[in-house]
């Protein structure tokens, strides 16, 4: 990727730190820490979830929840065939001031047949007395082997990896500035259950390409122009609720196996149902259908839990879900039968008003997960 940037005029500053940015009506100038200035028509802010212009953003407000990841990469494990998207095997326990629910996730590495990739990962409401990373490392150490069913003495440690993923309720993050746009982790794109980042954000590349450029052509590069570019996403938003059910609470007033029972009977109505619900969830896509289906199995199926998630969630979280709920219906609605008969209209629109409806259908689109594609084979495909 790099030699093809560099081909194609791309110039890389190893070693930069970005200290400023100042935007004015033609451009925006941005000073680096060692005093270089580079001027732009645009900026794309891709300094992750700690950027500090996301920052500025966000006004140094709290986020509404954090998963904390721990994990290693191990050579010497002999059953080395299989992945865990999502394995639990233990109820809520207390760290520190805090309790928490663990998560593992293990998948074959690709440096060696024997290698392989651990974490442990849990949802943290952001507060005074939350774990820090090093107790959940020391549990790493004690519960991986017998998660993995080998000894740390069989195990020859070739990194260790640690993450902390803050999420924000308002997400994707609207361009706050004129020629400052976010993007990937920085825009909040991702979803606030996995750590899939990066899945996310080759996600939306085609998207974001196609709309950058036309907002470069077009020159429509103030701060609502951008804004479209990262418009809202009921899916997204709607996912935020899984990471609140999926976050143990100090005072708590369900069973310490909620969180296992509610997964449990989630991912057994997915299995029921078979890939076209499984599959994109897996891959952090919401859709509509089978969203409803899976619900209404598990209310089906499993009524009684119903009590636990009012209890766990809260009804004020609900009440914002069946919002996002609703528009995701709307928006599938839309993209299904509205964006066929307005698409073949684009070209005779004005450029402003073309690129507008254009980020419209998109938001549609992406917003509904209409975007992803079970495949005949039943191999999964995103439309780039
Ligand atoms: C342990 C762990 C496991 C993960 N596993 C997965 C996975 O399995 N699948 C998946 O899809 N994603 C995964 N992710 C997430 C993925 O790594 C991120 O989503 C992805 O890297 C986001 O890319 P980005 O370019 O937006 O931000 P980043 O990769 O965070 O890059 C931001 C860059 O900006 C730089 N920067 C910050 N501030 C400044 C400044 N002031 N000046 C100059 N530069 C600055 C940083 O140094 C950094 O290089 C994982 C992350 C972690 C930590």
């Amino acid at each position: 990727m790099r030699d093809r940037f560099n081909s194609l005029g791309g110039i890389i500053f190893e070693d930069c730190s970005v200290s400023r940015i100042c935007t004015y009506d033609d451009a925006a100038v941005l000073q680096l820490a060692d005093g270089k200035i580079l001027s732009s028509r645009l900026i794309i802010d891709a300094m992750g979830n700690f950027s500090p212009v996301v920052k500025q953003i966000r006004r140094g407000r709290k986020p509404d929840g954090v998963c904390l990841v721990v994990g290693s990469c191990c050579r010497g494990f002999k059953d080395n065939s299989t992945s865990d998207v999502i394995f639990s095997s233990a109820s809520v326990k207390s760290v520190g001031m805090s309790s928490v629910q663990y998560f593992w996730e293990a998948f074959p590495a690709g440096s060696g047949p024997l290698d392989r990739t651990t974490y442990m990962f849990t949802y943290v409401d952001p507060q005074p007395g939350c774990p820090k990373l090093e107790e959940l490392l020391e549990d790493y150490w004690d519960l991986m082997p017998k998660y993995q069913g080998t000894s740390l003495d069989n195990l020859d440690i070739l990194r260790v990896i640690y993450g902390i993923f803050p999420t924000y309720r308002e997400s994707p993050l609207p361009a706050a500035f004129d020629r400052v746009l976010q993007f990937g982790d920085a825009s909040g794109v991702q979803s606030p259950v996995s750590f899939g980042g990066f899945g996310s954000l080759t996600r939306h590349l085609g998207r974001l390409t196609m709309g950058i450029n036309e907002a470069i052509d077009s020159n429509f590069l103030d701060a609502k122009s951008l804004s479209l570019l990262n418009p809202y996403m009921p899916n997204l938003s709607a996912s935020w609720l899984f990471q609140r059910a999926m976050s143990a609470k100090k005072q708590s007033n369900v069973s310490p196996n909620f969180i296992n029972e509610l997964l449990y009977a989630n991912f057994e109505s997915m299995q029921k149902l078979g890939d076209p619900v499984l599959r994109p969830f897996l891959q952090d896509v919401i859709q509509f259908g089978p969203l409803v289906k899976t619900l209404g199995l598990v209310m089906l199926n499993r009524p009684q839990i119903i009590p636990s998630i009012f209890k766990q969630v809260g009804i004020p979280v609900l009440l914002e879900w069946s919002g996002h709920f609703f528009m995701l219906g709307c928006y599938t609605f839309l993209s299904t039968f509205f964006d066929p008969a307005i698409r073949p209209l684009l070209n005779t629109f004005p450029a402003k008003m073309k690129y507008e409806w254009r980020r419209r259908l998109d938001a549609w689109k992406y917003g509904a997960g209409l975007d992803y594609k079970l495949s005949n084979l039943g191999k999964d495909s995103r439309e780039e």
